[in-house]
């Protein structure tokens, strides 16, 4: 199996990127990441505003996949997310929901214990997550720093980007160009103070091609849901995108009026909040699959 080293990093997905390895569809490959902060921060007297920023949310790739044409879906699922021992969390000032508030900027180093995180004297559950995952851009798309969310997917921070779930991209160059980092141990919806539980991780993929079908946000296939990823300026604007294109996978599977799918969908889905911290603001819109299945809409795509 291929490991690829977290010292090949990006920093902004563009249209053109150099890739790191060549990956042939259906191969399962195991990516090495760092956290968001490229590991500067490691005790709890560091000043935050001291690191260097111009290295934060490095993302490990790209990769190439052999065969990804513009006009494919990448499926891309995850296996397993081998989070290390210890990893941090921050309050920094202006930073979050309610920066605004934040007088003492405040790092937490947080151990995990047979799959707990120790806060203080509380055991949290972890269930890792992946930050940052995406493909290259569309050219008309431009260029996205790795803190940024968007169609190519990116910096979704979205905690279902779990074990056991399946991502689609919608691929907008030869070979897709996949990376990720930026993987959390436990996060709550919204991302609130500004950071997870920052950690690094190995991330074991099965990376695979759906010739000739495409979506215009990635897709996330869990247990009992199909998942719109949708981002925008604010949540106002996460929230039409997410629906708009959850109403529209349902019309188009269920081959139903759209004013049926809309009312289909507002007795079923739920809007949930990724995150409210990054430059955009990200939703995603869940369809369950009693509705219809991940299959169906794959199937009913153009
Ligand atoms: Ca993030
Ligand atoms: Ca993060």
């Amino acid at each position: 199996m291929k490991i690829i080293s977290n010292e090949k990093v990006i920093y902004k997905f563009k249209h053109e990127m150099e890739y790191v390895e060549k990956i042939l569809p259906g191969e399962i490959v195991k990516v090495k990441t760092n956290d968001c902060w490229f590991q500067q921060i490691t005790t709890e007297d560091q000043v935050v505003k001291e690191i260097n920023y111009e290295i934060l949310n490095p993302a490990t790739g790209p990769l190439y996949i052999e065969g990804a044409e513009p006009g494919d879906l990448l499926k891309v699922k995850i296996l397993c997310i081998d989070v290390e021992s210890k990893g941090s969390a921050v309050a920094v000032p202006n930073e979050g929901v309610l920066g605004d508030k934040v007088e003492n900027p405040t790092v937490k180093i947080i151990n995990i214990e047979d799959n707990y995180a120790i806060f203080n004297d509380i055991k949290l559950p972890i269930e890792p997550m992946i930050g940052v995952i995406g493909v290259a851009p569309a050219k008309e798309d431009g260029e996205w720093a790795t803190e940024s969310p968007w169609k190519h997917g990116g910096n979704m921070d979205t905690k279902d980007i779990k074990v056991g779930s399946t991502l689609y991209f919608p691929v907008k160059q030869k070979g897709a160009l996949l990376a990720l980092g930026d993987c959390h141990a436990i996060m709550g919806d919204g991302e609130i103070c500004f950071t997870g539980l920052e950690i690094p991780a190995i991330v074991t993929l099965e990376i695979d091609l759906i010739k000739n079908k495409t979506v215009k946000w990635p897709l996330l296939e869990t247990k009992e849901h199909t998942m719109v990823i949708a981002s925008g300026d604010d949540l106002e604007e996460a929230i039409y995108e997410a629906t708009n294109e959850a109403v529209e996978h349902i019309k188009n599977c269920l081959n139903i009026k759209w004013e049926e799918a809309y009312i289909l969908a507002s007795l079923s889905v739920d809007l949930k909040i990724s995150q409210v911290v990054d430059p955009k603001a990200t939703v995603r819109a869940t369809i369950p699959k009693y509705v219809t299945t991940t299959k169906n809409i794959i199937e009913s795509l153009k």
